[in-house]
């Protein structure tokens, strides 16, 4: 593309058969992403940050090409939504079928199957053989609200206690149950009351077992809050935006011990780890966690946006008719999608195959750790694997660090993504559509930016 009078960045075709390389030919970003980020930054609100400062028109498998002709490493997947890969065939046939039928009724006004169908299979798959129901949502954010709204109303209670790191979203309610302040919370106050948070179990800094750890949680609950109190724990299996932070074994099944004994509500946050990311069709599953109620959204709908409550059906169906909704909520384009993606899941071996990119990350990781103090941990599950970086003399959290890897990646083709409360974890969560030569690939580029640091 020549033309410099066209204003407009226009799409292209992605999905799979994109070119499986990295590629650069501009510097990163390449001038026709600057002067999108020129628009950006006189049309949208500056609150709404961008990590990677390029301008996509395709992507599919394992990369994503920018307006200037550069196809980077996607080790981000969008934070965890991509898994099937972007653009996924099965995803694009059943949005184009669906949306060419009828695009929105609202479920709440008259029903369609695809509704019903993505219950179906969310009840079927999430962990547990019990009786559950299903309520279909739009964002994760909105998903843990709600699942808080059904466990007071089955409860009669109000605490919600929540863990140290923990992310669960930006609205007010889930702002509150957010651990980190910057840049989540910060002025955006009041919040809701009735959130107490207990410390989690972070063996990398606690150095605790999980029989440990869960009785210093569950002691400070039963002292500060009480347990006749108490709607619901919320945690995530393995923590997200809090750095990738894999709880010690026996931890979440110790937390489902004393839930079940208290006739507390055990909500599992599997928003960034459910449908197959970690190795498993749920994180809960590797512990043998059975939760009464479960959250999902990101990877489930292949990049279109909706989100779910899903949980014993006593406990789901507790809230009234009519209490539960939303004009948008599982929308039927968006429930299209899922199915095709959830088909993929099932049966294209994506649970096999996070596992396998797992040991890949873990290996390549460990070994790069035996040669570099600054490599303070090594951790995650599948395709969801992070390293935090430290100040090898003091063990101090280093996100100085972490943040120029991640600059020298993406300026290098690769992106990768950053989490932690420290800001010191570097996180991988490919696509699980993507190959074993692009994913060496592009750790090869991370490990050269810590290098080069
Ligand atoms: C991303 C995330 C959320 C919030 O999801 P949104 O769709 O961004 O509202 C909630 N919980 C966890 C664990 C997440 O990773």
């Amino acid at each position: 593309m020549t033309s410099t009078a066209a204003p407009s960045i226009s799409a292209a075709p992605g999905g799979p058969s994109l070119p499986q390389e990295r590629r650069l030919v501009t510097e990163v970003p390449g001038p026709r992403s600057r002067e999108l980020f020129e628009r950006k930054s006189a049309a949208v609100a500056a609150g709404v940050g961008v990590a990677v400062p390029i301008a996509v028109v395709a992507a599919g498998g394992g990369v994503v090409v920018d307006a200037d002709g550069n196809s980077l490493i996607d080790l981000g997947s969008g934070i965890a939504v991509t898994s099937v890969g972007n653009a996924h065939p099965g995803v694009v046939a059943a949005v184009q079928e669906q949306v060419a039928a009828f695009t929105h009724t609202c479920f709440t006004i008259t029903a369609y199957e695809g509704y019903v169908e993505v219950a179906e299979a969310l009840n079927r798959l999430t962990p547990g053989d019990h009786e559950k129901r299903t309520a279909l949502f739009n964002s994760g954010a909105e998903a843990v609200e709600n699942a808080v709204k059904i466990a007071r109303k089955h409860t009669g209670r109000q605490a919600v206690v929540v863990f140290d790191h923990a992310y669960h979203g930006r609205t007010n309610l889930t702002m509150a149950l957010t651990a980190k302040n910057q840049p989540y919370k910060n002025g955006f106050g009041p919040f809701a009351p009735e959130v107490y948070r207990v410390p989690m179990s972070y063996p990398f800094r606690d150095g605790l077992t999980g029989a440990e750890a869960a009785k210093r949680a569950i002691s400070q609950i039963e002292k500060q809050v009480g347990a006749e109190n108490t709607a619901a724990v919320l945690v995530e299996p393995i923590q997200g935006e809090g750095g990738f932070v894999v709880p010690a074994p026996g931890f979440l099944t110790a937390l489902s011990d004393w839930t079940t004994a208290n006739d507390v509500v055990l909500i599992a946050d599997e928003v960034q780890t459910g449908f197959a990311r970690t190795g498993a069709m749920f994180a809960s599953e590797h512990e043998g966690l059975v939760p009464d109620v479960v959250t999902t959204a990101k990877g489930m709908a292949g990049g279109l946006p909706l989100s779910a409550v899903t949980g014993r059906a006593e406990i789901m169906d507790s809230a009234h008719v009519g209490g539960l909704g939303g004009t948008y909520g599982g929308n039927p384009v968006a429930c299209a999608a899922a199915l095709a993606a959830i088909d993929a899941f099932e049966h294209d071996g994506l649970v096999e195959r996070a596992e396998a990119i797992g040991t890949i990350l873990l290996d390549r990781l460990r070994t790069a750790q035996a040669s570099d103090a600054r490599i303070g941990d090594v951790r995650g599950r599948g395709a969801m694997v992070a390293i935090e970086l430290v100040d090898p003399a003091t063990g101090e959290p280093d996100p100085g660090l972490t943040g120029a890897v991640v600059r020298y990646a993406y300026e290098h083709g690769v992106i990768a993504l950053t989490a932690g409360t420290y800001g010191n974890v570097v996180r991988f969560l490919p696509p699980l559509a993507i190959d074993d030569a692009l994913l060496g690939e592009g750790l090869d580029v991370v490990l050269e930016g810590l290098a080069a640091a």
